[in-house]
């Protein structure tokens, strides 16, 4: 028996002995090829040369040092590099360990930020239904995701949730893709007025979605109209790319495709790669100022803040993603991918949307394709697939809909940047074959 808690309590998964590549081996020497980096963490693979020895160096240096008192090399200079590219003037980085504490980080600077203005009456967090920020109390009552939020609701603090931006499911069909956009980034002003303007704190939102919408991209101009909203009424907009960040999408911070630079950004899995747990906030200069200026510290803190081996990796994956121009190269995998998924899936009666940018990708399933009705969940069909393609040896991430009927069972793809177009095909062949399995004729 185990004593690890499992993911799900009935079931044992396979032991993972190796990485090579874009594949993972259990102890029987099956291979997995990773179609979904896990959760869209392992954008390098998992025998990156570079990123395992610059962790080894820095335990021959120095594993670990207290942020209490010191600061340390990998740190600045991954802080130097992620502000070098950073969108916007975002000019100030918080290492943390994963994207949870980065959301939860950003909250609280954005609630200090209105307190050290002296607009300490702004408490108010806006988010969308059908988001994900993480499972910490803070970030779960941020996300939008009922089901996950559902136990744990007489815990969470209060957090307005609008629409998302979720065309497939939500734009009529007499609205341009503008006007929808529009229109749903409407009700966050809506959401500030009935609030009150002065009582609102921030507003978050992924700039893809996709933890519960699997790789949602919002519509042209929707997010240029959120920061407008945004800045008329003195709201902080916190962007969380913990999932799409970091090359993902086809550019190094997923917020530069929809032209805006937020005031507050949450990063991490792909900023460790997997090899090390690290995520980071950034934040710009005119609210770390207004904390300088004021009580001169943020009143927070984590006793693994800025670990150095930590930041070590973080380093060695930006350097290789910067080196290889890696970004670059997921925008022009991405797009083998999406001809890929059309040519394979377009025709398929029970595929609704394809959708994405860069290696993150995600189909989604419909009972019909007409009326977009979702499967009945008690199917199961994301679990089923997850089952057939693990079978395949696909490692792929998929979804069940939400219980509200709004969203179909749909799987994610976000494989590492590193992945070959055969490889790709291969993989895709995979899906193909476990679809084939669980979806009806
Ligand atoms: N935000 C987003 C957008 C995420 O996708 C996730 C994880 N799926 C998180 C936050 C939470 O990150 P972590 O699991 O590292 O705490």
């Amino acid at each position: 028996m185990s004593h690890v808690f499992p993911r799900h309590c009935h079931t044992q998964p396979p032991v993972a002995v190796a990485g090579d590549g874009c594949f993972l081996i259990d102890a029987s020497g099956k291979r997995y090829f990773d179609g979904s980096g896990g959760a869209a963490v392992s954008c390098l693979g998992h025998s990156n040369d570079r990123v395992t020895q610059a962790i080894k160096d820095q335990l021959d240096a120095v594993a670990f040092a207290h942020t209490g008192f010191f600061t340390s090399e990998p740190a600045e200079q991954l802080a130097d590099l992620l502000i070098k590219h950073a969108p916007g003037d975002l000019d100030r980085v918080y290492f943390v360990s994963g994207g949870s504490e980065a959301v939860e980080a950003a909250i609280k600077l954005a609630r200090q930020f209105h307190i050290e203005n002296g607009q300490p009456e702004r408490r108010h967090l806006i988010a969308r239904r059908q988001s994900y920020h993480g499972n910490t109390l803070g970030a779960l009552a941020a996300g939008g995701n009922a089901w996950r939020r559902q136990q744990f609701a007489p815990l969470l603090v209060d957090v307005s949730h609008i629409a998302p931006c979720y065309e497939y499911a939500e734009r009529r069909a007499d609205e341009s893709q503008f006007d929808y956009g529009q229109r749903v980034a409407q009700e966050l002003e809506e959401e500030i007025l009935r609030l009150g303007p002065e009582t609102v704190m921030a507003f978050m939102a992924e700039p893809v979605v996709g933890a519960t919408l699997g790789a949602v991209p919002a519509v042209e101009g929707y997010f240029k109209r959120i920061r407008e909203i945004c800045d008329t009424y003195g709201v902080l907009l916190i962007l969380d790319e913990v999932m799409c960040g970091m090359g993902r999408t086809g550019h190094l911070f997923a917020c530069d495709a929809d032209g805006v630079a937020p005031d507050i950004l949450c990063i991490a899995k792909g900023l460790g790669a997997g090899y090390q747990p690290i995520g980071a906030m950034l934040c710009s200069d005119h609210i770390y100022g207004a904390v300088e200026r004021g009580s001169g510290f943020f009143q927070h803190g984590h006793t693994y803040v800025g670990h150095p081996v930590a930041a070590a990796a973080g380093l060695a994956v930006m350097q290789e993603l910067l080196d290889r121009d890696l970004p670059s190269r997921a925008h022009q995998l991405g797009q083998h991918l999406e001809s890929r998924l059309h040519a394979m899936f377009g025709q398929n009666p029970h595929v609704g949307d394809i959708r994405g940018r860069g290696m993150f990708r995600g189909i989604e399933f419909v009972q019909d394709r007409d009326s977009k009705t979702p499967f009945d969940p008690k199917l199961g069909i994301a679990a089923k697939l997850k089952k057939a393609a693990f079978a395949e040896g696909l490692i792929c991430y998929p979804m069940p809909g939400t219980r509200d009927g709004r969203v179909g069972d749909h799987v994610m793809l976000a494989p590492p940047f590193v992945a070959t177009e055969d490889e790709l095909d291969a993989a895709l062949d995979s899906l193909q074959r476990a679809i084939n399995q669980v979806l009806p004729r």
